[in-house]
């Protein structure tokens, strides 16, 4: 382990267990966007910043700004942060590993005298997760100037309050978020580069390669609720000549659809499918030949084209079962989020890094939607540093080894430090 990450190693533990225990829950841990324990992630950064000198700012979101101010104030700053909430009992580490992250480079700059030319600013998000509101990104997307009216009318999940009413309360004014107006200069940001936990099992299954540079985060189409409608009837009195069965024909649809994406990977295509949610009637029982089936479908890509392409095969496949099985697909309005792209620039800056630093990493895409997302689809140059975490993520049982958090910590502070040498250097 290297000088840097021995001496950040005390700040990181104590760090991510004094935010623990904040918000330390039945299982896991709970900090809602706007709520108390997502507050103390933000005032007790607020105080690690105070004590390294840098400037504090809140935006009208309420996401933090702090700053250690370069030589140079007239160039664009580097910038790195994550998100401080949480999904109700969840990980510690999702968002938060980019938090202490982006702090802990801070605080190697003030301890070890370095000075850069551009700011280097902290930035924490509000509200990442959508399990509160049903909104995701309501921090980002409003410093975006994307986050839509209608979208603070959302409820709680259990509890009779909507966002805006939340968003009030902690003392910001959802009016102001969702005025379409960018809320900070996003051309003041050079690069935009966000630690996070993987989410995924592939870093955490190599010994040796449990950093990843994230090539690209993946757009998602969905349809939400979809059905299948065919007649019910009796299982035992209908043969299957006249049957019109709504469960088999969405079971072969999904078994064709597993196969073309099997060979649509196979052919080098980036791309994953889900149909997460599949509900038969209330009156459905196992002596009745199912009438009607809904389902909700999740297709991913880094490309959109290939998500679009996937989309309209399973549109013709679930034409060709309807007639076949003489049922009728009704499909939904899709849901489409776009993909987002990593600057190339940002990217091998990131890989410079962790090559100077003697850190083997592995090139992946990002299957989960991220902030850092966000930012590049409004013009920020973005690029995004993974490290291996274990249990996945939006669980109690997550968990990341700190000594994988503090490998990425290392490409972090090498990033900003050298962001201005030139590749070869
Ligand atoms: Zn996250």
């Amino acid at each position: 382990m290297s000088e840097f990450q021995n001496k950040t190693r005390a700040f990181a533990e104590s760090f991510f267990e004094t935010v623990r225990r904040d918000s330390a829950d039945r299982a896991g841990v709970s900090r809602m966007g706007y709520g108390p324990h997502e507050q103390f992630v933000h005032d007790f950064a607020s105080s690690i910043a105070r004590e390294l000198g840098m400037q504090r700012e809140v935006d009208a979101a309420g996401n933090l700004w702090l700053t250690l101010p370069g030589t140079d104030r007239s160039l664009a700053a580097v910038v790195s942060g994550s998100h401080g909430d949480s999904v109700p009992e969840g990980g510690n580490y999702d968002g938060l590993a980019g938090v202490c992250a982006a702090l802990a480079v801070a605080k190697t700059l003030h301890d070890e005298g370095i000075r850069l030319k551009r700011d280097y600013r902290v930035l924490i998000f509000r509200m990442e997760e959508s399990s509160w509101f049903g909104r995701a990104y309501v921090g980002s997307l409003a410093l975006a100037g994307a986050l839509k009216p209608g979208e603070t009318a959302l409820r709680h999940r259990q509890e009779n309050i909507t966002l805006a009413e939340v968003i009030r309360e902690a003392g910001f004014d959802p009016e102001v978020m969702t005025s379409g107006r960018a809320l900070a200069d996003l051309s003041r940001i050079a690069a935009f580069i966000e630690l996070h936990i993987e989410q995924g099992p592939r870093l955490d299954a190599s010994s040796s390669e449990r950093v990843g540079i994230v090539t690209g985060i993946r757009g998602n189409l969905r349809h939400q609720s979809c059905r299948v409608l065919g007649e019910t009837a009796h299982s035992g009195a209908v043969d299957r000549e006249f049957r019109h069965d709504a469960v088999m024909a969405l079971g072969e649809l999904l078994a064709r659809m597993d196969r073309h994406w099997e060979s649509w990977l196979a052919a080098g295509e980036d791309l994953v499918f889900t149909c997460g949610v599949v509900n038969t009637a209330p009156t459905a029982a196992i002596a009745i030949i199912p009438g009607e089936v809904s389902f909700g479908l999740d297709m991913r890509s880094l490309s959109m084209q290939t998500i679009e392409r996937f989309h309209a095969l399973m549109l013709r496949e679930a034409q060709d079962i309807a007639r076949k099985r003489r049922v009728r697909f009704a499909f939904d309005d899709v849901l489409v989020c776009e993909a987002a792209s990593v600057d190339a620039g940002v990217r091998a800056k990131l890989e410079a890094a962790a090559r100077r630093c003697g850190i083997p990493f592995q090139a992946m895409p990002s299957g989960a939607g991220h902030d850092a997302a966000v930012l590049a689809n409004a013009g920020v140059p973005m690029g995004m540093i993974f490290v291996a975490n274990q249990n996945g993520s939006h669980n109690a049982r997550e968990a990341m080894r700190i000594e994988d958090f503090l490998a990425g910590y290392e490409v972090l502070l090498r990033t900003v430090c050298d962001f201005d040498k030139k590749e070869n250097q």
